[in-house]
């Protein structure tokens, strides 16, 4: 269940995660993209630390709002408005129903109507779609967290920039998907996920 603690907490938790392993994220788009997931996320990162800092929204939607804004404005690429509206559409549904995986299904629509990506176009679609069928069963763990990315390294891009390569984008993991993994990592750790 959401609180505005454990969202704080969760997102503290992520924004740890992304600034950890920048390099790796951009090491992961260097071969399929152009190398930037990692920068780009961290810089999000940064921005959204500074911001849960200095403003103190007391309740969940002007919270995930406020995180949606702050990723769309700092983060660039195509995924500082994917993560961005996966944010504002879930700040949209916390007004009325607070269910983790409602709101997760929100975020999910919310990428999807910018993105216009389906399940197995290799993006990080691939890894909100088995995880909030997870969350939904209360199934959810941190190894399928893992394996759901793995199963993009088979996947041929079809959506975003690693699509221009085509069948030479098969045989890597999705950076898009490696750092969704990590919010969803986080907010098993946080316990905004609980059984
Ligand atoms: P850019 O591709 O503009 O350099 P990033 O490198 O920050 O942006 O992000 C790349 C990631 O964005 C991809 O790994 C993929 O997961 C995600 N992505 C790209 N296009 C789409 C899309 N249309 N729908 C969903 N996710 C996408
Ligand atoms: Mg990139």
């Amino acid at each position: 269940m959401l609180s505005v603690e454990n969202t704080k907490q969760w997102l503290t938790l992520f924004t740890a995660l992304l600034i950890e392993n920048k390099a790796y994220l951009s090491e992961l788009d260097t071969a399929i993209g152009d190398g930037d997931h990692g920068n780009n996320m961290a810089r999000g990162a940064t921005a959204l630390n500074e911001v849960l800092e200095s403003k103190n929204p007391e309740d969940i939607p002007s919270l995930l709002k406020l995180i949606g804004m702050t990723l769309v404005s700092k983060v660039g690429g195509a995924s500082g408005p994917l993560y961005g509206s996966a944010f504002i559409s879930m700040a949209k549904v916390s007004q009325e129903n607070t269910d983790l995986s409602v709101l997760l299904q929100a975020g999910l629509d919310g990428i999807q109507k910018r993105g216009n990506a389906t399940a197995g176009e290799k993006t990080m679609v691939d890894e909100w779609i088995p995880i909030i069928q997870a969350v939904k069963e209360k199934k959810l763990t941190i190894e399928l967290i893992e394996e759901s990315v793995q199963k993009t390294k088979n996947m041929k891009a079809t959506k975003g920039r690693a699509s221009y390569l085509g069948d030479r984008s098969i045989g890597h993991i999705d950076p898009g998907a490696m750092s969704s993994s990590y919010l969803f990592k986080t907010m098993i750790e946080a316990g905004v996920y609980d059984e």
